[in-house]
C-alpha cells in the first residue's frame, strides 16, 4: 500500500519506536510505521489488548457523523483515507479475516443544509426523496450511502498477528507516565485513547459513555442511523457476526457497567425504527467510554519534559476511532519519519 523508506544504512543501528496503545489507533499506527520505515524496531506497550479495548466493543461503523467543526477538513481527509484503506482490504483475500463488510444504509437527521464534505467520495451517496421518507414518519431529512462495518476484534487480532509476523515486539504493561518507558527509544507514539487523561494529566479528554446491544438478526442487511430532535442517536448496524443496536452518548459518565434503563431505551427506539427486531435474539450487551476531546490530538509534543525520546500524540478520537484510524496512522507515521530524519542528521 505504501513503499517502505530506508532510513538507516547497514552500518547504523536500527531506530527504535514505542507505540503506547493496542486499540485501533495504536495497532494501525504501529503497522503503518513498520510498513513505511525500514530499519526501525517497533514495540507496542499496552495494558489492554483485543478483545478488551474500547475499540473492540465499538459498533465499528465507518461514518464521520460527529466531526468537530475546528478540524472538519483534516478529519474528512482522515476518514476518506480510512475508507480507501477499508475498500482495498474488502477487495483483498483478507476481508473476512479482518472482519470488513461493505454495507449501504440510511442516515436520518433533523437538518441538512449542505451535503457532508465526504459525500462525493463514497459509493452511492444521495439524499432520500420525500417518497422514501414517508416510510419513516417523523424524519425530515435523510441520506443513503455505502460504508463499512468492521468486526473490530477480528480487525485487531489480524493487525496484531501481522505486526508480530513482521518482527514487532509487544510489552503488556500499565504505564503511570511516558517517562517510565526505557530511554533507548528514539520516538514514542502515544495512542492511549482515554488513558491519556491519566498518562499526561490531560484534562481536555473526557469519557462519552456508550451502551450497545448485539443481536442475531440476519435479515437486516442495511444500516440505519437516526438522529432525533434531542440529538439522541439510534442505530442498527449489521456486522459480519451480529447486528449492533445503539446507542447512548453520556458526557462525563465513567461507568462501563451495563445500564438496564439504557438497554431498554435502545431496544424501544430500535424496535420503533425496525419492528422485526422483536424476533432477534440478544447475543450480548456492552458499555464503553469514547475518548472525547474537542479536537483530536495528532501532533509532535513540544511540552513534555524529562524524556530523551521525542513524542508524537495520536489520541482523542471520540466516537470516530474506527472511521479515522488509517488516515491518522499515516499522518502519525509522517511525523515519526520527520523526527527520525532529523535525529539521523544529528547522529
Ligand atoms: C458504544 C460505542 C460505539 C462506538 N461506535 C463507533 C463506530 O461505530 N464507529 C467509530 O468510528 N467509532 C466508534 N466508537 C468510538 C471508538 O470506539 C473509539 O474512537 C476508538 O475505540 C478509539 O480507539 P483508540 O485505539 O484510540 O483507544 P482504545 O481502543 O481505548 O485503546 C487504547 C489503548 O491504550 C492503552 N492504554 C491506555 N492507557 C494506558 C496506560 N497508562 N498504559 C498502557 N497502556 C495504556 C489501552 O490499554 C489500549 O490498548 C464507539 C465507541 C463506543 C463507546
Amino acid at each position: 500500500m505504501c513503499s517502505a523508506l530506508l532510513l538507516a544504512s547497514a552500518m547504523d543501528r536500527n531506530f527504535r519506536v514505542a507505540v503506547v496503545g493496542a486499540g485501533a489507533t495504536g495497532l494501525s499506527t504501529a503497522l503503518c510505521i513498520q510498513n513505511r520505515i525500514r530499519n526501525c524496531d517497533v514495540t507496542i506497550i499496552a495494558d489492554k489488548f483485543s478483545p478488551s479495548t474500547t475499540s473492540d466493543g465499538s459498533a465499528g461503523l465507518w461514518t464521520p457523523f460527529i466531526v468537530p467543526d475546528k478540524q472538519k477538513e483534516i478529519v474528512t481527509r482522515w476518514a476518506l483515507q480510512t475508507y480507501r484503506y477499508l475498500w482495498d482490504l474488502f477487495h483483498s483475500e483478507a476481508a473476512y479475516q479482518y472482519g470488513v463488510q461493505l454495507i449501504s444504509g440510511f442516515n436520518f437527521c433533523q437538518e441538512m443544509k449542505n451535503e457532508p464534505p465526504w459525500s462525493k467520495s463514497v459509493v452511492g451517496f444521495r439524499r432520500l426523496g420525500n417518497e422514501e421518507l414517508k416510510d419513516y414518519p417523523g424524519r425530515e431529512f435523510g441520506i443513503f450511502y455505502t460504508a463499512f462495518t468492521i468486526d473490530v476484534p477480528s480487525l485487531l487480532s489480524s493487525f496484531l498477528r501481522k505486526f508480530r509476523e513482521q518482527g514487532g515486539f509487544v510489552i503488556a504493561k500499565k504505564l503511570k507516565s511516558l517517562q517510565e518507558i526505557d530511554s533507548s527509544y528514539d520516538v514514542i507514539v502515544n495512542c492511549s485513547g482515554l488513558g491519556a487523561a491519566e498518562l499526561l494529566d490531560d484534562a481536555t479528554i473526557k469519557p462519552k459513555r456508550g451502551q450497545v446491544i448485539r443481536v442475531k438478526a440476519p435479515w437486516i442487511k442495511h444500516f440505519y442511523i437516526d438522529i432525533d430532535k434531542s440529538d439522541d442517536v439510534t442505530y442498527i448496524l449489521p456486522g459480519v457476526n451480529s447486528v449492533v443496536l445503539g446507542g447512548t452518548s453520556q458526557d462525563g459518565n465513567n461507568s462501563t457497567e451495563d445500564n438496564q434503563a439504557d438497554i431498554d431505551g435502545i431496544r424501544e427506539r430500535c424496535l420503533k425504527l425496525m419492528p422485526s427486531l422483536r424476533d432477534s435474539k440478544v447475543q450480548g450487551t456492552w458499555a464503553g467510554l469514547r475518548p472525547y476531546r474537542e479536537t483530536i490530538r495528532l501532533e509532535i509534543d513540544k511540552v513534555t519534559a524529562g524524556l530523551k525520546a521525542k513524542i508524537v500524540h495520536n489520541y482523542g478520537h471520540g466516537g470516530s476511532g474506527l472511521t479515522l484510524f488509517w488516515g491518522c496512522a499515516e499522518d502519525a507515521t509522517n511525523l515519526v519519519l520527520d523526527l527520525l530524519k532529523s535525529r539521523k542528521a544529528r547522529l
